[in-house]
Parts: C-alpha cells; sequence; structure tokens
C-alpha cells in the first residue's frame, strides 16, 4: 500500500524578493546619547587599548557628553587636548599640578 500521498508538485513560488527591496538611501542613525535619528548624524572610532569601539552622534554636543574625558580635579569635560599624567586626564596643567602632579605640561605645548 504505497499511500504516499505524493504532495502535489508545489506551486511554485515565485521567490522574488519578498522582503521589498530595502530603500538604498542612507537610513537615519540614531544618537546614541539622545536617541534622535536624523540623517545628518556622524560616527566616531575611538581607540583605545587597541580597541575600536564606534559610535553614532546627532551633535558634537551628544558626542562630546559621551565621550570626552572629564577632569580628575574639577570634573569639567576636556574638549582641548588637557593634560594626561599616570592614565589621569585633566584639563589643565593647574589641575595637575593642584592634585600633585609636578611639572606637567599641556600637551598642546
Ligand atoms: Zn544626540
Ligand atoms: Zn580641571
Amino acid at each position: 500500500m504505497s499511500d504516499l500521498a505524493k504532495p502535489k508538485s508545489k506551486p511554485v513560488q515565485a521567490v522574488e524578493d519578498e522582503a521589498e527591496e530595502v530603500e538604498k538611501k542612507p537610513e537615519p542613525q540614531m544618537c546614541e546619547v539622545c536617541g534622535n535619528s536624523y540623517d545628518k548624524t556622524f560616527q566616531i572610532i575611538t581607540t583605545r587599548d587597541g580597541n575600536e569601539s564606534h559610535h553614532v552622534f546627532d551633535s558634537f554636543e551628544c558626542a562630546v557628553h559621551a565621550l570626552a574625558p572629564r577632569c580628575v580635579h574639577c570634573g569639567c569635560m576636556i574638549l582641548g587636548h588637557g593634560v594626561e599624567a599616570d592614565g589621569q586626564m585633566y584639563c589643565c596643567a593647574h589641575c595637575a599640578r593642584t592634585l600633585g602632579r609636578r611639572d606637567l605640561r599641556d600637551r598642546a605645548g
């Protein structure tokens, strides 16, 4: 009793791209700080300790908020070169000296 109900030749599904073709235009990306998605976001790639990380922002303000190092003395965001000593960041040589780092000069120098 060969009861192999042969599946009738399946209607060949037209394998047309079911997923409607994705629009080619660059999709707006979302700022990782404020969540705003808009078409003029930009990416920043940081390399720290050899690790790359990609960030998307809609404004420099958001980028600064997320990425700018903070002075360990006064807590302000460091937007310039800053001063680095033993892995600590200071906004300026004055802050570094205040915490006992002598003989430091701004890296811009
Ligand atoms: Zn933002
Ligand atoms: Zn400072």
